[in-house]
């Protein structure tokens, strides 16, 4: 299923059955994520996107074949028929200054994203397609025993996002904190801050449905953007229940740019806040240094992409705690290739928690 341009309905295209090259895989598609990210792709809202491209940057499928031995992290061979996910993140150089200097592996310039920064004309690198070409070097990730498909699906990006955001955000046992936004990424924030020791969790967001699904996650209270639409009202609210302090850490997981002023309001003096949900350019806002900032004594954190280790740890984690927190419950609804435009125009409206493509 090809994205040829920003806003054009999408198309179902033919390719040639791919062969692996030497180090390179190719799988069977089994599920691949519509996320909000894809929903951006459609609009045009990212820079430097090659269209025509193919979406579906996290995905799940079978070992078809690979360009001889292929071993994961662990040491282990990976086995054709054996079902995987892999890094989405490729070509990060490992020897450029951000690499070798910052050790910023997420902003090397010569990182690329299957289903977001590769094109079609290049071949099968995105997962709303029945196979996808995995190139020399991806990294390949065994599903860990006992995980479905729907297990990490229903994580999908939000998983090692999330993980990455609450591992910015440096959490303390017995923390009180406050995630903005109930999509994907907020949602497994709040998992992730729980198991990091937060001892209540507080989400802002909309819809209802939405913020159901943070209350069986573990959130302590969830407050509804539609029926409270007055930022100060917002921020009354997270002080209410801090004594008039604020959150000991606020995570940004919304997209909006005036959740950021708002969340900088809800921290409490010398708290930390970590901004991971201004993935695209969606505007300026204007901040009061002194405020908040400078007497408030604020860590203030961007949080971009994730790497390979908080894909594997998280992971793990979902592995361990799959019990506990049921994230296949948060994939809504399947939906075949030629149901990808639906499954867009329904991320769009929100009317999805997390929707997954089966080719
Ligand atoms: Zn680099
Ligand atoms: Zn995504």
């Amino acid at each position: 299923m090809v994205m040829t341009a920003p806003r054009r309905p999408l198309e179902l295209r033919a390719f040639d059955e791919p062969r692996p090259a030497v180090g390179g895989a190719v799988l069977e598609t089994v599920a691949s994520e519509v996320c909000g990210t894809d929903v951006h792709l459609h609009h045009g809202r990212l820079g430097g996107v090659p269209y025509p491209i193919i979406p579906g940057h996290v995905s799940c499928g079978r070992v078809l074949e690979t360009g001889g031995t292929l071993h994961d992290v662990e040491g282990q061979a990976i086995a054709p028929g054996q079902l995987v996910t892999f890094y989405d993140v490729f070509g990060i150089c490992g020897s450029c200054w951000h690499c070798l200097v910052a050790k910023a592996g997420t902003r090397c310039p010569h990182r690329r994203v299957y289903g977001i920064t590769t094109s079609a004309d290049e071949g099968l690198l995105g997962g709303w397609a029945e196979r996808i070409e995995l190139k020399p070097g991806v990294r390949i990730v065994p599903l860990p025993p006992g995980l479905s498909v729907e297990d990490f699906m229903g994580g999908g990006c939000g998983l090692p996002t999330g993980f990455h955001a609450v591992a910015r955000a440096g959490i303390e046992l017995g923390d009180t904190v406050v995630i903005q936004g109930s999509g994907p990424v907020g949602l497994n924030a709040a998992i992730f801050a729980q198991l990091r020791g937060a001892a209540r969790v507080f989400v802002v967001g909309a819809p209802q449905a939405r913020l159901e699904v943070a209350l069986g996650l573990g959130a302590e209270g969830v407050l509804d953007l539609g029926l409270v639409p007055r930022a100060e009202d917002r921020v009354a609210w997270v002080r209410d229940r801090t004594s008039g302090r604020g959150a000991d850490v606020v995570v940004e997981a919304s997209g909006n740019p005036a959740a950021v002023l708002e969340g900088l309001e809800m921290v409490r003096d010398a708290g930390r806040y970590v901004v991971v949900g201004q993935y695209t350019d969606a505007g300026d806002v204007t901040l009061n240094p002194h405020r908040h900032l400078n007497r408030r004594h604020v860590t203030l954190l961007g949080c971009w992409g994730y790497e390979y280790t908080h894909l594997h740890r998280s992971l793990a984690m979902m592995a361990k705690h799959r019990g506990r927190f049921r994230w296949a419950e948060m994939i809504t609804r399947s939906y075949g290739l030629d149901g990808a435009g639906q499954a867009l125009a329904d991320m769009e409206k929100l009317a999805v928690v997390k929707a997954i493509i089966r080719p």
